[in-house]
């Protein structure tokens, strides 16, 4: 059974099953307040200035600011640009070489800003020996998956004007991080689903403040991978997600503050023990939620 279970968490939360059962840590760490990536390099002006990191690492946001009145496309998606020229696209946790948005300025004129993608190391567990009959879930649990991944998966959609995702992120909670974002299992080597977001390590009942300002999108209290869930939307596609909740305090349409008490840590869903799984999202590309707290402006 204990194999099922870790098969079965591969598919939304891959590394909580390797969380070991968290408990009252001593060890707390402050509550942290960091700067988001400012840009490191500043190009000519045109028509109003273009801002644009240099660099960026694999599961990170990329923030920008281009003229008003440019329009910006990459990934063949047209990126929201906000009254005051800012932008955010998101890095994917594969993805490697250069990110290249492509820039047509007021005048019409078209640029191509580049920015170097900068590679990270994942932790990778290679286990052998798993019965191949326990990597996938039975037809109606896999079913039940799919149809609430769907129902994520469409608020992630989401495009507001909003901006809250310029403000800096706290942590929602205080805690030992017990699974860093992306590291990955290898059942009987095919590689599972890479874990989405960061764990802390928190008592059951710990509150969970919002990390940022936003409007919640998604609160539902039963999910079959991830328990009680609930998605914030910060603007511009950027959005957080808090899973294995015992307890939701916010419903979905609310607006929330930064440092608002959204719900309590539990062990909801298939998890192994009490945790509070943080996870970031750039519409469905996974961000890195340790990437906005520990970027530049760290002292
Ligand atoms: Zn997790």
């Amino acid at each position: 059974m204990k194999t099922i279970a870790i098969a079965l968490l591969t598919l939304a939360c891959a590394a909580c099953a390797s969380t070991p059962p968290a408990t009252p840590s001593s060890t707390m760490q402050p509550m942290t307040s960091h700067a988001l990536a400012q840009p490191t390099a500043t190009r000519p002006a045109h028509a109003g200035p273009i801002q644009i990191p240099a660099s960026a690492p694999q599961a990170s946001l990329v923030m920008g600011t281009v003229p008003v009145g440019s329009t910006l496309i990459y990934g063949g998606r047209a990126v929201r640009i906000g009254p005051d020229g800012r932008f955010v696209v998101g890095v994917a946790r594969e993805q490697t070489g250069t990110l290249t948005l492509n820039l047509t300025l007021p005048d019409g004129e078209v640029r191509k800003l580049d920015v170097a993608i900068t590679p990270r190391s994942f932790r990778v567990e290679s286990i052998t020996g798993v019965p191949e009959k326990t990597v996938k879930p039975p037809p109606e649990i896999a079913a039940r998956i799919e149809r609430e991944q769907a129902q994520v998966n469409a608020v992630r959609t989401r495009d507001d004007d909003r901006e809250d995702f310029e403000q800096r992120f706290i942590w929602p909670v205080q805690g030992r991080i017990s699974g860093l974002f992306g590291s990955q299992r290898i059942y009987n080597g095919t590689p599972g689903a890479a874990h989405s977001g960061v764990d802390i390590a928190a008592p059951q009942g710990t509150p969970i403040h919002a990390p940022a300002g936003g409007i919640v999108t998604f609160a539902e209290p039963d999910l079959y991978l991830t328990g009680g869930t609930v998605l914030i939307d910060h603007g511009h596609g950027v959005s957080s997600n808090f899973l294995h909740m015992s307890r939701i305090d916010v419903k979905v349409g609310e607006r929330v503050a930064q440092g608002q008490v959204i719900g309590l840590v539990g062990k909801t869903g298939r998890a192994t023990g009490p945790h509070m799984h943080w996870g970031m999202n750039w519409f469905d590309v996974r961000i890195d939620p340790q990437a906005l707290l520990e970027s530049e402006g760290v002292k």
